[in-house]
């Protein structure tokens, strides 16, 4: 018999009836194990500890504008659409920055993205309804669709060679419904230094093959992290990112 990794499926309760991530979602074994190496690195227990009803509120006020308009949304804006003042808005919005939940302009305090999305040109587009979005990585752009409950389209490029990469879903954003290449895959790279935008998303990228996937690891110092399909890697996306809107 083969020897397989056990892995707890540690969660942390960010509402009401709510776990972050959502382990319903994963059913393949090594979209298991990507999330639970994702988890590990995370600390998704510490992350959460002692998250706010104003956080969460807040989180998901920027979230539901992003998506929206395809642009982060200002604080006032925020704070209009959850009724909130503008003071404790700005306060959930800086703690939702130190939890890396949420990128703040480090001199000016503007949203600059708010996981899965970002400001920044990252390369992966995500079409929802009129808007266009910058997703912060492969994992990310995918977890979109279910996040909403909406379908989306994502354009993307092997990390390789630039070839282009498109993914549709089908569901409320709930599973494949076209990958063009069929070949095309995902990355998830291990790796995490301060902040998410800047390390773990830089790794999790999108592939024309498994074949260039290998090539562009080859020139890397880190190299840890797990091949997905891309109904792996969705799998991974709809974990993390459906618990943000999810009711009890
Ligand atoms: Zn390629």
């Amino acid at each position: 018999m083969a020897l397989m990794a056990q892995h707890s499926r540690e969660s942390v309760t960010i509402r009401p009836g709510v776990e972050m991530p959502d382990w319903s979602a994963v059913a393949s074994p090594r979209a298991e194990e990507a999330l639970a190496a994702i988890v590990k690195l995370f600390r998704f227990a510490d992350g959460f500890a002692e998250y706010s009803a104003a956080e969460d509120l807040v989180r998901r006020t920027l979230i539901a504008l992003y998506g929206k308009s395809g642009v982060a949304p200002s604080a006032v804006e925020i704070a209009m659409a959850a009724r909130l003042e503008q003071g404790q808005t700005e306060a959930a919005l800086d703690a939702l920055s130190r939890r890396d939940l949420v990128v703040l302009d480090e001199e000016s305090g503007a949203v600059k993205g708010a996981y899965p999305f970002t400001e920044r040109d990252t390369g992966h587009r995500v079409r929802l309804g009129s808007a266009v979005l910058n997703a912060m990585c492969a994992v990310d752009a995918l977890g979109t669709g279910a996040m909403f409950a909406r379908d989306c389209e994502i354009d993307s490029s092997c990390r390789q060679c630039g070839a282009m990469i498109r993914v549709t879903t089908a569901g409320d954003g709930e599973r494949l419904a076209s990958v063009a290449p069929e070949s095309a895959m995902v990355w998830n790279g291990i790796y995490y230094e301060g902040q998410a935008a800047t390390s773990l998303c830089t790794v999790i990228a999108f592939f024309c093959s498994p074949a260039h996937s290998e090539l562009w690891l080859e020139g890397r110092d880190n190299s840890d992290g797990y091949p997905l399909t891309m109904g792996e890697a969705l799998e991974v996306g709809k974990a993390i990112f459906r618990p943000v809107f999810s009711a009890t």
